[in-house]
């Protein structure tokens, strides 16, 4: 056993520690209070934590009720090795490496009994960190005096006015929200013993001297501190335009080089922040308010957000640039406002099918609405009427000024659509309204959903709408799994991108059958889940057995140490981002469940499923149990959650079912049109492999119009010969006008060029390579180690152009 200690001692280099004791104490709210500075690129301010001691087995609130034992335990999240498996080494090992920020290092005592606060962070300066005095906050005294709320003596004042203030009802949210901003502006406690703080690699941790216990501990803290321009969760870069802005990345770390934070989902929060920027920037952020910038006395304007509903600090995302609003259609163009977090709609009729909404609300049973809302008490529109008919929330597209007019003829058109198709397909929008921003090109993915405002890549830009359409349901649908309904354990990603992955076709599909009146939806279903399923077998065959589990801790998936530390496996894996396994097979197995019993009750039960869980965090297994609580039959045909679990989630490869609808798939419609053009094209070359004049001239082939899906596949197959003439690639490139389509066209169309070394399409490749650097993450084709080396050498000074010959390409 030795040997596995010693695995214990260091958890493996790309895991992802969360370090923050939220079992002893939970941040209910953060008021930030920042500026940004574009010349030194640093965010600097204030952070005011609101804190609540949890209520542990046993624990009582009162202090002097703590027994000496357990205030013991409590003070000693790590110091005590045997409480946390792994854990204590990561801290202990991390905390000699981080001290050169650390003002109050000197008296820092790693042997002290005195209860520690942690917080997740990094990269952060911190300058300051005291206790506020609430006291001073008269409006919080009056609040005690009209609910006749008795002073207990065993408390200190302070603890009972901030419990008092985070316990206040959801339907005084707004009062609620002022006095914490009042708090946060209240002066600091006068003491001769400020707070004793220290940094290290992952966490920020205070502590107050002499006290023992997280209920002993103060209620609400200041901490004044600064990001680092280079620091891991903030990229400051400039836009389309050459502009500066700086925005969250989305970056596994999160935002802990942004806020000190508590990191692990459970700790979930609302927060306001108060933004400052030069007038001439935009700050854009997760907020339920669309923000009015008021000028400060610095000539700068303050932005001003917030959330009602509680989150975890990881879903905060803020951008902060000269972005320019897409012009939307006459019908949005009325002024939105948003106030109210339960507001009925103040858009405009959007003009979609009456039955979408219809279906919808007739789903609505009296009993259904009494099992709304199992949640923590906050203002939520599930319990309100009006957003049940709002198809459409108020929303906005911002874009630099030279994508604007693209971002106006093609997302703004298209967002309603989605909106309406994800509403008619789950119910009330978790959300009240939303922002969409085209973000700068070096975003790493297609898009990235967070609380009220979603980032989309340049790259869904071009071509026709599918790309731009399917990304945009994606990442809404994200507003249900991933933001509304989050993963406990975030190494069970699949619930959230398995399920965006899903529901991008379901809505997609309900777009194009009510708008366009498409009746082969299925058929391109089957299309889609053929090229998954294509991309899935490559990512299989090419990457570590262990990054293909879905649910990699099994039986103790959501378990978390004794201080509620606990680390995310892989999380730092540098392969990880380019895996799609999470959305691939996680998406297959919601297919596999929804062909057991029916699309329609399938997303019928979605619909229940999400009433149920909204505003919570879940398991596998929630999802899974109540799936087969629903549909009891299932279990007659041998379906468990243990069969489930050994055959999708907790092992790597596939499933057997996969392999059989995959053929079912291959002989679609759709997929036959493609595979008939392949044998033209192969024709074609073949015909005129010795590539004389005359030939290439020969009789006009009549090549079929395929749509953008169902190019990639023709050229993934295209891509899987061995030799293509030069005629025949260019006549693809004319006959398809392959520059002009979608990025994931245009991905193939690069490997093909590569592999083929057709010279005169370099150019394709060059602009593919800088302008669609978020298709980096899907770039898993053969042909990728070569782009990838051509993208480096076009980078590097001195070349100037892409004309010269490819390097040999080293694919595998
Ligand atoms: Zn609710």
């Amino acid at each position: 056993m030795e040997s596995n200690q010693q695995d214990d001692l260091e958890p493996n280099k790309d895991d992802l520690p969360l370090r923050a004791n939220t079992n002893h104490i939970l941040v209910r709210h953060y008021v930030l209070d920042l500026s940004v500075d574009f010349q030194t690129e640093v965010i600097g301010g204030s952070i005011v934590l609101f804190l609540e001691p949890c209520k542990g087995p046993g624990r009582t609130e009162e202090v002097d009720l703590v027994s000496k034992n357990k205030t013991e335990e409590l003070n000693t999240p790590y110091v005590h090795g045997e409480n946390a498996r792994g854990f204590r080494s990561a801290s202990e090992i991390i905390v000699s490496q981080g001290s050169q920020n650390d003002a109050s290092n000197t008296s820092w005592d790693d042997a002290s009994k005195d209860f520690t606060l942690i917080l997740d962070c990094c990269d952060l300066v911190v300058s300051k960190v005291e206790e506020v005095d609430v006291c001073t906050v008269s409006e919080l005294w009056n609040l005690l005096e009209v609910d006749k709320v008795p002073l207990d003596s065993t408390q200190s004042s302070s603890f009972a006015l901030v419990q008092r203030l985070m316990s206040i009802p959801s339907a005084r949210w707004r009062q609620q929200q002022d006095l914490y901003l009042q708090c946060s502006c209240a002066q600091a406690v006068n003491t001769t013993e400020p707070l004793l703080f220290h940094m290290d690699q992952w966490s920020l941790q205070i502590r107050k001297k002499g006290v023992r216990s997280p209920h002993a501990f103060p209620r609400a803290l200041r901490i004044w501190y600064k990001t680092k321009p280079s620091g891991g969760s903030v990229r400051w870069t400039k836009d389309q335009d050459g502009r500066c802005c700086v925005y969250t990345m989305g970056s596994p770390i999160n935002n802990r080089a942004l806020f000190p934070c508590q990191e692990p989902p459970v700790a979930m929060s609302t927060w306001q922040a108060h933004v400052k920027a030069q007038c001439e920037y935009m700050v854009l952020m997760s907020g339920e308010n669309q923000a009015v910038p008021v000028p400060d006395k610095t000539g700068f304007l303050e932005w001003d957000y917030y959330v009602t509903m509680p989150m975890p600090a990881s879903t905060f995302t803020i951008a902060v640039g000269k972005w320019q609003e897409a012009k939307s259609l006459p019908h949005n163009h009325e002024e939105v406002k948003s106030e109210e977090p339960c507001a009925k709609s103040d858009c405009k009729k959007f003009d979609y099918p009456q039955s979408w909404s219809e279906n919808q609300s007739s789903h609505l049973t009296e009993e259904d609405e009494k099992k709304f809302c199992a949640h923590v008490d906050y203002p939520c529109r599930f319990m309100h009427r009006g957003p049940i008919t709002q198809a459409v929330i108020p929303h906005r597209v911002f874009a630099p000024s030279c994508h604007l007019k693209k971002a106006e003829s093609t997302l703004v058109p298209l967002l309603p659509f989605c909106l309406a198709a994800a509403h008619s397909v789950l119910g009330i929008h978790p959300f009240s309204r939303l922002d969409v921003l085209i973000v700068p090109p070096g975003f790493s993915s297609l898009g990235m959903a967070s609380p009220h405002i979603i980032f989309l890549s340049q790259s869904v830009l071009a071509g026709n709408q599918i790309l731009c359409g399917t990304r945009l349901c994606h990442e809404i649908a994200h507003s249900w799994f991933g933001l509304a309904i989050g993963a406990r354990d975030w190494t069970e990603e699949w619930i959230s991108e398995g399920f965006a992955t899903y529901l991008e076709d379901v809505f997609w599909a309900q777009i194009q059958q009510s708008q366009m009146g498409s009746t082969d939806n299925e058929e391109q279903k089957q299309l889609k889940a053929l090229l998954r399923w294509r991309r899935l077998k490559d990512e299989l065959e090419n990457s570590e057995e262990e990054l293909q589990v879905l649910r990699p801790n099994k039986d103790t998936t959501g378990e978390v140490s004794e201080s509620g530390a606990s680390i995310v496996k892989h999380a730092l894996n540098p392969g990880k981002p380019f895996m799609q396994v999470h959305y691939l097979k996680g998406y297959f197995l919601l297919m596999f469940l929804a062909e057991k019993v029916g699309e329609i009750e399938f997303l019928s039960f979605f619909r229940h499923f999400v009433r149920r869980f909204h505003g919570q965090l879940i398991l596998s297994q929630d999802f899974l149990q109540m799936f087969l609580d629903t549909f009891p039959a299932l279990e007659r045909q041998g379906l468990t959650l243990e069969s489930i679990y050994s055959d999708w989630l907790d092992t790597p490869g596939i499933a057997k079912w996969l392999g059989e609808a995959s053929s079912t798939w291959s002989h679609s419609p759709p997929v036959a049109q493609v595979s008939e053009e392949v044998v033209k094209w192969k024709h074609l070359s073949g015909g005129t492999r010795k590539g004389t004049k005359r030939k290439r001239a020969g009789p006009k082939v009549n090549f079929k119009e395929l749509n953008p899906w169902q190019l990639v596949l023709l050229l993934e197959f295209l891509l899987e010969e061995a030799e293509l003439s030069v005629s025949c690639l260019s006549l693809l490139q004319t006959t398809y006008k392959l520059c002009n389509q979608d990025a994931e066209v245009k991905h193939r169309w690069c490997e093909l060029v590569v592999k083929h070394k057709y010279a005169a399409a370099y150019r394709d490749v060059e602009h593919f390579l800088i302008h669609d650097q978020a298709m980096g993450v899907y770039l898993s084709g053969k042909e990728t180690d070569t782009m990838q080396m051509l993208y480096f050498r076009l980078r590097s000074p001195g070349v100037k152009s892409a004309q010269g010959n490819p390097q040999q390409h080293t694919g595998t």
